[in-house]
This record gives structure tokens, sequence and C-alpha cells, in this order.
């Protein structure tokens, strides 16, 4: 991390930037944790007066006076300890409650709000992966501003609540006569000043060295080792019938172990792990004695004034106390420079990511809601390459759509199926050649608008832990009727009537212990309610069958027309005889559309289709010729 350091007013920089965010998105964690850290910085104080008070009644014979003062320290030891409990707690809510939530909330919504092309950028990921990882380390980044900022009120509190205190300890003189009046010199109150300044500046460079072997090391290794082995590996719940049927928990946590004891993790036989041992804790015992002696020293001072008669007895311990407490103030508030320095190099990803520009157009033009669904898309020449890759997975395509059509998109896997869908949808822009919708390039169109108009089922697409219906409706309040329509639509009507809940079942069991889990291919039928109840005029359904068994795949396209209704669908599809109920069917190969037509012209035509047709049919061959007929591959 010590690459390129940043300059002090850079780090100074970063750091305001960082509170700047908290302070907008989140302003209540950053009050909460100044009151907080205030009522523990302060706390200490009060009792000590008491018991300063308390002594001098007691070692003065004014018994009189002790009884106040006993009922004092009582009552404020109980009073504070009791709003230290409350308070740490009402924090310890406040920061697991809100603080992760908000700081997930900020990355969240820059990933959501970036083109598309970025989010799918392998950088864009490294540096979201970087982030989370610099974060589980020790909340480097940006938690660690509200950890700098807490610590530092704590630090000024302390320092403040110190000097009320302790003013008196210089002020109240040895009276004359006494042979220790040459304590009321100037030049002892400027040598407990310089005692403190070195035991602080001494005490605060040996730590600060001592913690520049975290900030110098680079665990990111160890900690994805740590990471993988114990937590993603051990518990991911779609793991576990692999670990049990492999046996995988012995190898893994061999693994892990084996991890821990390397060079690069945290365990006792890592780099970190001896250096702790060794110069690490020799800096870090050094700096504990440094403090101390200077303890030491205002005993001293302290106690020898109240044997000269400037004050009682009593006194010299709430002297040491808020002298000490002093120290320690400066002491933090040296700790919070040194982790505010280190923190800034850690804000740089958290920067480069929330910077991240939207390079993507955003044209100003509504896409009108036609009353008659009458929406023609054009592809005029469009090529593509991905960014970073010189080779073109889309070249010259050309193609022409109106609502209501169903048209296929075939080819084998790498030539350029999704890739069309990925352009169609606008996640990507064309590199060369336009797309068009009525006969305007699409970029002019206002994003949101545009996307709208598209219900889209990838292949890989997932359901939330969370009841049905809103599965389908992508909300927590829906139209129920509508909902149960979608899913008997989509082939889901039969499972669903067998629910006891019905549209309240909540998916999973995450979060519910009647959960249910649902197979594949009735995940596959939820998505496509999903995407009928969005009702939007084009739907697009990668490989939308692929985990339906043959019988229901049968019934979802017997139904199909009955499904779309007056939509356009495309249908992306490897398996050729699913293809056959589409007007038109596209065929790529490499990146280029090379024969387009419906299914009897294309399986006549010599060509990839009928190549590809030929192939499947061989495959499927022992399963019958009827099925072939029948289209039920
Ligand atoms: P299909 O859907 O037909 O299997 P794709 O459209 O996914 O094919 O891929 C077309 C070509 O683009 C392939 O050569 C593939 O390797 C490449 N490709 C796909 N996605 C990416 C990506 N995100 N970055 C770089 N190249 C990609």
């Amino acid at each position: 991390m010590n690459k390129n350091r940043l300059s002090l007013r850079e780090a100074v920089a970063y750091t305001r930037r960082g509170f700047a965010i908290w302070c907008k998105a989140a302003p209540e964690v950053l009050v909460s944790a100044a009151a907080v850290r205030a009522v523990n910085a302060l706390a200490p104080y009060l009792p000590l007066w008491f018991t300063a008070r308390l002594v001098n009644a007691i070692a003065g014979g004014e018994p009189g006076a002790a009884w106040p003062m006993l009922a004092g320290l009582l009552i404020s030891t109980a009073v504070m300890g009791a709003v230290r409990a409350a308070a740490s707690a009402w924090d310890g809510t406040m920061m697991d409650g809100r603080l992760y939530t908000v700081w997930n909330r900020i990355h969240f919504e820059k990933l959501l709000s970036m083109d598309f092309c970025d989010v799918d950028n392998p950088k864009t990921q490294a540096l979201l992966t970087q982030i989370l990882q610099n974060n589980n380390w020790s909340g480097w980044g940006l938690i660690n501003i509200y950890g700098l900022f807490a610590d530092l009120v704590e630090a000024v509190m302390r320092i403040a609540g110190a000097v009320a205190l302790s003013v008196s300890l210089f002020t109240l003189p040895v009276p004359p006569g006494s042979p220790l009046v040459w304590l009321n010199s100037p030049l002892c109150l400027g040598g407990m000043g310089l005692a403190l300044v070195i035991s602080v500046a001494l005490s605060g460079a040996l730590f600060n060295r001592a913690r520049r072997y975290w900030s110098e090391y680079d665990g990111t290794q160890g900690n994805r080792g740590f990471s993988y082995f114990y937590f993603i590996a051990m518990r991911e719940r779609e793991r576990a019938a692999d670990i049990r049927t492999y046996a995988q928990d012995k190898f893994l946590e061999d693994a892990g172990r084996q991890d821990m004891g390397s060079e690069t993790s945290f365990g006792p036989g890592s780099t970190i792990g001896r250096q702790a041992r060794g110069p690490m804790g020799a800096l870090c015992a050094a700096a504990g004695a440094v403090s101390q002696g200077f303890v030491g020293a205002i005993y001293l001072f302290a106690g020898l004034k109240a044997l000269g008669g400037a004050f009682g007895v009593g006194s010299v311990a709430q002297y040491v106390g808020a002298l000490a407490g002093l120290a320690q103030g400066f002491t933090d508030l040296l700790a919070v420079w040194s982790v505010l320095r280190s923190n800034a190099e850690y804000l740089k990803p958290v920067y480069e990511f929330l910077d991240t520009p939207n390079k993507m157009y955003q044209g100003s033009l509504t896409t009108e809601k036609r009353n008659d669904r009458r929406y023609e898309i054009e592809f005029r020449d469009v090529s593509f390459q991905y960014p970073g890759t010189g080779t073109w997975a889309l070249r010259h395509v050309n193609m022409k759509f109106d609502v209501g059509e169903r048209l296929a998109v075939v080819g084998e896997n790498g030539s350029g199926k999704t890739t069309f869908i990925k352009l169609l949808c606008r996640l990507y822009d064309p590199t060369e050649g336009e797309i068009l919708l009525n006969g305007i390039d699409i970029r002019k169109y206002r994003y949101d608008n545009y996307l709208a108009l598209f219900s889209v089922v990838f292949q890989d697409f997932k359901l939330l832990s969370q009841p049905l219906g809103q599965n389908v409706a992508a909300a927590e309040d829906y139209d129920r009727t509508r909902a149960e329509e979608c899913l008997r639509k989509a082939g889901f009507g039969q499972r669903l009537a067998e629910l006891p809940k019905g549209l309240d079942t909540c998916l999973y069991r995450e979060f519910e212990d009647d959960g249910v889990e649902v197979s594949g291919g009735e995940a596959q039928k939820i998505a496509l309610a999903r995407v009928l109840y969005q009702d939007a005029p084009f739907i697009v359904l990668d490989e939308p069958t692929a985990a339906l068994d043959p019988e229901a795949e049968a019934e979802v396209y017997t139904k199909f027309n009955d499904i779309v209704e007056d939509k356009t669908a495309i249908y992306i599809s490897h398996r050729l005889s699913s293809c056959r109920f589409c007007d038109e069917i596209a065929v790529f190969d490499h990146g280029q559309v090379v024969q387009q037509g419906n299914h009897d012209a294309l399986v006549e035509a010599e060509g990839k289709y009928q190549a590809l047709w030929e192939a499947q049919a061989q495959y499927y061959a022992k399963k019958g010729s009827e099925e072939l007929e029948d289209g039920i591959l």
C-alpha cells in the first residue's frame, strides 16, 4: 500500500471528502458517535473530582464535608456508568444497523447507476473486490472515516476535561515559607509541559512505528484465503451437497489451516505474526513504558506540591488522573493522524470506483406509450467489440422486426446471440452502426424509458428469498389477481394451487422455515411470470425452457401465443425445435447473421441452420422421430 503514497494535503483532502460523504448519507450516525464518545471521554472525570474532594475531607479531618462527597462519588459513578453503558449499546446498534447499511448503499447505488459496460468490466469488479477486502480487513476505506471522527471527538473531549481538572495543579502555589516553594517556579511548569510533549511525541512515534507494520503489510492474499476457506466455501448453501459428497470439509479445513499458516496470512506463523512477537511488540512495549514514565513524573510533581501544602493529598489523585488523561488524549490525537494517513491510501480505490463516469449518451426523447403498441426495431449495419478486446463479437448485423413478431435467435455458443440482446437492451452501445426504434437512434431516447420497453429473462436469472407474489411483481404491493394470472399462464398454476400460503409463500428458506425450495424448472416458470407481469412490449427469453422437462417445455410452447399475446418475443435458443413456431429465425455465426427466414424455408436451404438441425436430429435420434416431429426435444 506504500507505493505512490499520498501527500499530507491529499490525505487530508481525501478524508474530508469521505467525511462529507458520511455527512450527506448518514449525519445521524456521526451525531450519535460524537455524543457517545464525548460521554465516554468525560465520564471518568466526575468521579475523579469527587474522589479528590472526599480524600481531602478525610485527610483534613472534616467528616462532615466527606459525606456529601461520598454521596456525590457514588451517584456520579453509578450515573456515568449507566449513561456510558446505554450510550455504547445505542452506538453499537447505530454502528451495525445504520453504518453498514449506508456503506452498502453508497457502493450499491453507484454500481446500479453505472453504465452497464463498466459494471461488466473486470476492472470495476476488481476494484469492488479490493474495496470489500480492505473493508473486511479492518474497516479500511469509508468505514474508518467514521472511526476517525469518533476517535477525534473522544480525544478532544478527553483533553478538554483534563485541562479543566488540572489547571489548578499549576495555579495553586506552595505557600511561602515551605522548603518546596521552588515548585512554584515557571521552570517547573515548563518542565512538566516538556515532559508531556516528550512523552506524547515519543510514545506516539513508537506506537506509530509499530502500527506501520500493519499498514505496510499486504494481507490481501491472507484475507482472501481466510474468507474463501472459512466463509464462502464452508458456508454457502449451494456447496453443502458437494461438501458432504466429497467430504470436502476436511480438505477445506486443511487448506484453510495451511493458508493461515502461510507467510501472507494473519496466523502466528505469518510475517505479521512474527513481527507482532518481535519488533512490533517491542515498540508497543516501549510506547507503554514512556507513557507510564510520564504518569510517574506527575505523581512526583503533584505529590511534592501537596507535601508543600499547595493542596490536599486527595487532589494528587485528581491531577494524576487528569494529566494522564491529557497525555492519553494527545496520544489518541496522534493515532488519529496516523490512521488518517494510512486510511487515505485505502480511499483511493473507493473514489476511483465512485468517480467512474457515465459515458453512455442519454437522450431526452420519451418512448411514446403507444396505444397501438406499434414499435419497430432496426439494426442497421451494427458491429460491436467488447471494451478492451480487438475482436468483433458482432459484425455488420442488419435486421428489422415489428412488435407482435416472434423472433428466434439461434447459433452455436459464442456466435453473438447474447451480445445481440445486450445491444438491443442498450446494456452496451454499438461500436459501429446504429439501432433504431421507430426510425430514431435508440441513444436519443431517455435511458430508463427505453429500458422499460423490455422484459428479459437472462439465462442466469435470479429469484429472491421473498414471497412468491412479490417475486413475480418485483414489488411489495402488487395486483394479486394479475400475479396469479401470470403464474398460471407461465405454467405454474397447478403448483400454486398446492401451496397453502399461495402467493405469500416465501421462496427458499433464508427467512422462513416453511419457505419452499423451487426446482430449476419451477424457478424458470416464475421468472417467466415475472416477465408477463411487467407487460412490456418486448419480451426477451434467453433459453426460456432450458430447465424444463420435455413435457413442461411442450406445454409452454403450446401456450406460447397465449402467453406472449401481442408482444414481440425474442428467444435465444440452441434447441432448434423450440424455434419452429417463430415467424422469423435469425441464424448467427461468428458474429454475423448468416441466414434469416422461417423454419420450413431454412431447413430446406443448404446452410448453417440445416447443418445445426441435422446435428441435433442425429443427437436425439434415439428418442424417436415422432418426438422430433412433435417438437418436444
Ligand atoms: P452466444 O450468446 O452466442 O453464446 P456471446 O454473444 O455471449 O455468444 O459471445 C460472442 C463473442 O463475444 C464470443 O466470442 C465471446 O467470447 C465474446 N464475449 C462475450 N461476452 C464478453 C465480454 N463480457 N467481454 C469480452 N468478450 C465477450
